[in-house]
């Protein structure tokens, strides 16, 4: 068990950017540090997730950019941003575990290349974020793969978590009952490199990131050096 604290005695106001590839540890890692700091949290990719599986839904083929444009015009994507119960609908139904299911995992990376797809959904990322707590709303711990690169550039502090590819699979594969590890240690390869080689917000590594390897140090330990760094007012 960690000794994080429960909730700070001054509410944490700004936003933390977490960003690293699958299976990092970034949502483990980002709900824990959201709900020791009383802050909000929003699982971007669950965005992106959401429009996947409205595109599938549709019938429509997610390498056709024009097509998943238009899923993306009429689909209402919709969130929570309780750490303790994150939760995502589209078009008011709840879609939490058909978002996590193998084929929204397979299609994800070629909805999420599309221009205008980042576009609507990093706007739609800033708008939840706001001004990151300052009028109220709550400071925000928000995971993705561009968000401090591009959608919070501003964040107090910025995070790019790793792992061993063997780590992320063997983590991946745990959450999945029947998952083949070796198939997962392969579809991770397969979405890194497509989510790195994109044009629009590529997986970036931000140059003012902190970053940690959570395969050598554990989720505990993560969150742990993370609150120390924000208890000492570190600033990227
Ligand atoms: O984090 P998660 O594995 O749920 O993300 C699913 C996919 O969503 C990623 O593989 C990536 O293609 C896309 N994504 C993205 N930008 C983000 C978050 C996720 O392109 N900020």
């Amino acid at each position: 068990m960690s000794s994080h604290p429960a909730s700070p005695a001054v509410p944490f106001t700004g936003v933390v950017a977490v960003d690293g590839p699958s299976g990092s540890g970034k949502s483990t890692v980002s709900r824990r540090l959201a709900t020791a700091l009383g802050a909000r949290y929003l699982d971007t990719g669950a965005m992106y997730r959401a429009l996947t599986w409205a595109v599938l839904e549709a019938g429509v083929d997610p390498q056709d950019g024009k097509g998943v444009a238009a899923v993306l015009a009429t689909a209402v994507i919709d969130l929570t941003t309780d750490p303790l119960a994150p939760g995502v609908s589209v078009d008011g139904q709840a879609v939490d575990a058909e978002i996590r299911g193998p084929e929204v995992t397979a299609a994800v990376s070629a909805v999420s290349a599309v221009p205008a797809v980042r576009a609507a959904l990093v706007a739609q990322q800033r708008e939840i974020i706001g001004d990151g707590g300052n009028t109220g709303a709550g400071g925000i711990v928000v995971e993705g793969r561009d968000i401090g690169s591009v959608v919070a550039p501003d964040a107090v502090l910025k995070v790019f978590l790793t792992a061993s590819a063997e780590a992320r699979a063997e983590r991946r594969s745990a959450e999945v009952p029947g998952a083949d590890v070796a198939a997962t240690h392969a579809d991770l390869i397969r979405r890194d490199t497509l989510d790195s080689t994109r044009k629009a917000s590529p997986l970036l590594q931000a140059e003012d990131a902190v970053v940690l390897d959570s395969t050598a140090l554990g989720i505990d330990e993560v969150v742990s050096r993370l609150l120390g760094l924000l208890a000492a007012g570190v600033r990227p």
